[in-house]
């Protein structure tokens, strides 16, 4: 496998399992100090155990501003620099439209989307002079939707958003962002869909890809060989959106 990260250091957030952890194992395969966030100390540091170089396990809510921050000192105190930021921690809830709270709604885009800024505004921080990566995990439902799903369809839209703002501002600092979109990816999220197992969204079996297609995008949006790519996206679906 190629070493496009040594001496760099990633934090991949929501990598305790599905897609953030085959991120945080393929970035650690390729030479990154990685550090996985998420919610349990526990679920991290089992997740940071199985990978084969230097990892770190840290609690972190990504909703949360000083955790968030505390999270970044972590990984700067232990490798000594942020090279690269994967913002993949991500919650879907289910409810017509007519049903969901305000409260419902902010749950969501304060961790599908503000998270997401919040570790960019670190990112700006603490990235050093050689700049860095920042790559969002959005979702296909940045574009298509389907029902019931409407604060995460407009969350991961706005991923989009802050994906082209962060291209922008990062851009005299070296900092480069990008999005990926993945499909249906066989995690525990893909199979907890409502609309999934009722069979209001049907998937094709061969529309189903593995967290680690998507880690194959994130880490080279991640890499120096996209060192002329940002602001843009990157639909990972196995080309379900492509077809009538
Ligand atoms: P998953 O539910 O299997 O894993 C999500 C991880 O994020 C969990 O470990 C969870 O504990 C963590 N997490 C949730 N809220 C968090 C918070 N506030 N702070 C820190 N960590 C938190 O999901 P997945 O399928 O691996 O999804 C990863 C990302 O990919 C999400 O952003 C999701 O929206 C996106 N995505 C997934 C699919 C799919 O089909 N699986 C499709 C499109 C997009």
């Amino acid at each position: 496998m190629a070493e496009r990260f040594t001496g760099k250091c990633a934090i991949v957030t929501g990598a305790a399992r599905g897609i953030g952890l085959a991120i945080a194992r393929r970035l650690a395969e390729e030479g990154a100090a990685v550090v996985l966030a998420d919610l349990r100390q526990q679920a991290a540091e089992h997740a940071a155990a199985q990978l084969a170089g230097q990892a770190l396990g840290v609690a972190c809510d990504v909703a949360d501003e000083q955790q968030v921050e505390a999270c970044v000192a972590a990984a700067l105190e232990r490798f000594g620099s942020l090279d690269v930021v994967v913002n993949n921690a991500g919650r879907m809830t289910f409810n017509r439209l007519a049903e969901f709270t305000q409260q419902d709604w902010l749950e969501v885009l304060k961790v599908d989307l503000v998270g997401a800024a919040l570790f960019t505004r670190q990112a700006f921080r603490h990235m050093g002079t050689a700049g860095g990566a920042i790559v969002n995990v959005a979702s296909i439902h940045a574009l298509q939707t389907s029902q019931e799903a409407a604060p995460y369809a407009a969350a991961k839209a706005g991923m989009l958003s802050l994906t082209r703002t962060t291209s922008i501002e990062g851009k005299h600092r070296g900092i480069r962002a990008n999005a990926v979109l993945p499909g249906a990816i066989d995690t525990p999220m893909l199979w907890d869909n409502p609309n999934i197992r009722s069979g209001a969204e049907t998937i094709d079996p061969t529309d189903v890809g593995a967290p680690a297609d998507i880690a194959a995008a994130v880490a080279f949006l991640a890499s120096d060989e996209a060192r002329f790519i940002t602001g843009t996206t990157l639909v990972v679906d196995g080309g379900r959106l492509a077809m009538l």
